[in-house]
């Protein structure tokens, strides 16, 4: 669909011409996020600063009836943050830290902060912003509330929703809302925490009131080898069964290790079958009564080895290789396809050697990095670009390992969303009534579907399907 004529124009004298950006070289940057598999390029690009200004590009929107979408850092992973032409709202000049009550406990902060910048400016108070998705060094507060992002840390302290106590929305008709406030218990329904988690497709987050929680007194971390993934997996459950809850427990697998390994020395051993990474938090006793049941349920599953962090620095260096074991696939393969899928985490071995059935039967290698005690994976499948099926075959393999978590009771995505890229699973785990009320309650605040249309719900109303590398499949449901 082209611009309508004359918005371009109006937006510029909302905002001054220089925060409207129509270059097409400008606005190849925004064709896709951290998905590369999906791309669509807008027709505009705005930069507002507040959230009047948001309310009054919505509402211009809105009188035209372009499609418009709010965009953080753009790295989210099922393109969420692309647009078939239309407007992008670029929230990276709302980047402020607004107040910081360190009594209180929580933060006001505009939505294009980045998730590890409020880390910065609140840990001298001995808080934090307790989710940590991998990707925090660039990642917004407006998109991890987007897609309730998590983190390997959110397996003790929840996701980013048991962290969010208000915020300040616009809805698609323009009008501003404030939902929630300062403290938890408040009267009424919690309609801060519906928006959580609905991918930019209800309102635009222009200012979010988190949760700050205080800092550990003390942190200690530990890696066990195992020669079988299954020793891994199998420990996973007997740590947990222990009545121990580690404020981390990933599991990464050779592949992901020998990338790491390859990529920047984190200290992973290279001849093991998969290692965990634990750690455990809290005061230095109960850390200590923790560490031994720990141990002996990694050894008692056949772990060869298992090394505490000795200091700050090598912690600092294990989960460096944690925090980028992703990007390190780039060592191994020119193109992966990064993939998030949960099961019961007492299914994660059966999971583990589906995937690898899964991966071989389409001959294709895929690594494995897993927030394990949350059951939550990351199953990344390796492919070759250059060849003209590499990435539907990539997609064919991802398919049908979610559908394997979906026969074991689990679940289509964890915390990288729907998107473009999984809508037309959506039918896969809900029933049509499901998705019904989904897209019932997304029309009433979305009536003319002008908030990031053609995402997350399958069919139904999309403006332009998205130019895909790869055919996406519409939902049959409406
Ligand atoms: C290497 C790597 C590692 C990652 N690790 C993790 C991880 O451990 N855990 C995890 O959960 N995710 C992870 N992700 C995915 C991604 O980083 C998160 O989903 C993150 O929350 C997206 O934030 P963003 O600012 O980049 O959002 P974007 O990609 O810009 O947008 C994502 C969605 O949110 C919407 N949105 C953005 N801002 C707003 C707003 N203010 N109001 C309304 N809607 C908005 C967009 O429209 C889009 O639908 C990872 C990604 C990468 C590339």
């Amino acid at each position: 669909m082209a611009l309508p004529a004359g918005l371009s124009r109006k937006l510029g004298k909302l905002l001054g011409p220089q925060w409207v950006d129509k270059d097409p070289a400008d606005l190849l940057v925004y064709q896709s996020d951290g998905l590369t598999l999906h791309a669509a390029t807008p027709d505009v690009v705005v930069y507002p600063e507040t959230t009047e200004q948001c309310a009054r590009i919505i509402k211009t929107c809105a009188s035209y009836g372009a499609p418009f979408v709010a965009r953080g850092a753009g790295t989210g992973l099922s393109g969420g943050a692309i647009s078939d032409g239309g407007v992008i709202i670029q929230l990276s000049r709302m980047n402020r830290v607004l107040q910081i009550d360190h009594r209180n406990r929580f933060a006001i902060v505009q939505p294009g902060v980045v998730n590890n910048y409020l880390n910065l400016q609140v840990r001298p108070f001995g808080l934090e912003f307790a989710p940590d998705p991998s990707s925090q060094a660039a990642c917004t507060i407006g998109g991890n509330v987007a897609e309730n992002a998590g983190g390997p840390h959110t397996l003790k302290y929840g996701v980013t929703s048991n962290h969010i106590l208000g915020q300040t929305v616009v809805f698609p008709d323009g009008s501003i809302e404030q939902l929630g406030g300062t403290f938890p218990l408040a009267a009424g329904p919690d309609f801060s925490a519906f928006l959580v988690g609905t991918e930019g497709t209800i309102a635009i987050t222009t200012e979010v009131i988190v949760r700050l929680t205080p800092l550990a007194p003390s942190v200690k971390t530990m890696l066990a080898t195992f020669p079988t993934v299954a020793g891994a997996t199998e420990s996973v459950s007997a740590i947990l069964s222990a009545g121990v809850l580690p404020a981390a427990l990933e599991l990464i697998d050779n592949l992901c290790i020998q990338a790491v390994e390859a990529h920047l020395k984190a200290g992973f051993p290279t001849e093991a079958a998969a290692i965990l990474l634990i750690e455990l938090d809290g005061e230095e006793s109960e850390i200590a009564n923790e560490s031994a049941p720990v141990e002996k349920a990694c050894r008692q599953n056949g772990a060869t080895d298992f090394r505490v962090a000795q200091g700050e620095d090598e912690r600092q260096q294990l989960w460096r290789g944690r925090k980028h074991a992703v990007g390190s696939l780039g060592k191994l393969s020119p193109a992966f396809y990064t993939n998030d899928g949960v099961v019961p985490r007492s299914k994660l071995t059966t999971i583990l050697s589906e995937i690898y059935r899964i991966g071989s039967k389409h001959s294709l290698r895929v690594a494995n990095v897993c927030h394990a005690g949350d059951g939550s994976m990351h199953p990344l499948v390796l492919f070759d670009p250059t060849t003209a099926d590499g990435a539907a075959r990539a997609m064919e393999c991802s398919e049908e390992i979610l559908l394997a978590c979906l026969e074991i009771g689990g679940s289509i995505t964890g915390e990288h969303g729907v998107g473009v890229e999984k809508r037309h699973m959506m039918n896969r785990m809900f029933s049509a009534r499901d998705l019904e009320h989904m897209a019932r309650l997304r029309t009433a605040f979305n009536p003319h579907d002008l908030l990031n249309p053609g995402k997350v719900l399958p069919g139904g109303a999309t403006r332009g399907e998205v130019k895909a590398g790869v055919s996406i499949p519409g939902g049959s449901w409406i």
